[in-house]
């Protein structure tokens, strides 16, 4: 059995700050340390739980957060960007995925580093008309590889979130309790270790009896749609000719399966992103 493990910063332990996700800040090398922990821990569960092999995608920011030295044998690690699915890329060909230090959705109230790919990019995302974060996007692309999403770990409100979109099955760790955007009540390193190595195993040992579904994503076509903060950032996006135009901050694509679907939001929005004023 293999398992993918996607793995972003803000949903780590004792992660609340946005300066400590920042490659750049003084305050980034604790982000690292903790991204990489909490991958340790959950790549530790899944071997010690019969897993033969862990693949890890660093998937956050420049995704070159984890320190390879940190990693044991059987652990192999996607470290760069771009890559062509972003926080999903290599998942195909393994048997379950794991969401590490994930956040949710942008506009969640008292969730730790709420946001939607680019905080200062994007406003919202709908996917045929239901709004996702990275959790419901990654999932749908997950899916569509026939892939189950066993365990996700972050804060209360990522739960939340889990169970509204993905239901009862995927194994949950919470790691911290949000108190805010930007503070939270969070576990120690000491105790989240043996805390997240233990929702591993127990998510591993649920893909092996097959007790979780896969995220239902439809008959494979999409309506997807971005809303930006500004209209200029909504300017610069319509450079792509498949776009349209709903509005001053929104346009819309329409396209069939997940893995296209995903490679749109990461054009979008990275072109969006160039846009200034
Ligand atoms: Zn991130």
């Amino acid at each position: 059995m293999k398992i993918y493990i996607s793995a972003d910063m803000e949903g780590c332990t004792g992660v609340t700050d946005v300066h400590q996700t920042m490659n750049g800040r003084p305050e980034y090398a604790f982000g690292c340390k903790m991204e990489l922990h909490d991958v340790r821990a959950a790549a530790e569960g899944a071997l010690e739980a019969g897993a033969d092999e862990v693949l890890v995608n660093d998937a956050h920011g420049r995704k070159i957060n984890v320190d390879i030295n940190g990693l044991g044998s059987r652990v192999r690690l996607l470290s760069g960007t771009p890559k062509p699915l972003g926080m999903m890329e290599g998942c195909s060909g393994s048997d379950g995925v794991f969401f590490i230090g994930y956040h949710a959705m942008a506009g969640t109230p008292v969730a730790v580093l709420d946001h939607t790919i680019s905080g200062g990019t994007v406003y919202s995302i709908t996917l045929n008309g239901v709004e996702m974060g990275e959790l419901g996007l990654n999932a749908a692309v997950a899916s569509s590889f026939g892939l189950p999403v066993a365990l996700v770990e972050g804060d209360d409100a990522l739960e939340r979130e889990v169970r509204a979109q993905l239901g009862a099955a995927p194994v949950y760790a919470r790691v911290k309790v949000a108190k805010g955007r930007l503070a939270a009540d969070c576990l120690s390193p000491a105790d989240s270790y043996g805390y997240i190595k233990a929702k591993a195993k127990e998510a591993v040992e649920r893909l092996k009896a097959r007790q979780i579904p896969l995220f239902d994503i439809g008959d494979g076509s999409y309506d997807l749609r971005v809303t930006f903060h500004t209209t200029t950032q909504c300017d610069a996006a319509i450079q792509i000719p498949a776009l349209e135009r709903l509005g001053g901050r929104t346009v819309r694509v329409r396209g069939r399966g997940m893995a296209e679907m995903r490679r749109w939001t990461g054009a979008i929005i990275g072109l969006a992103g160039t846009a200034n004023g």
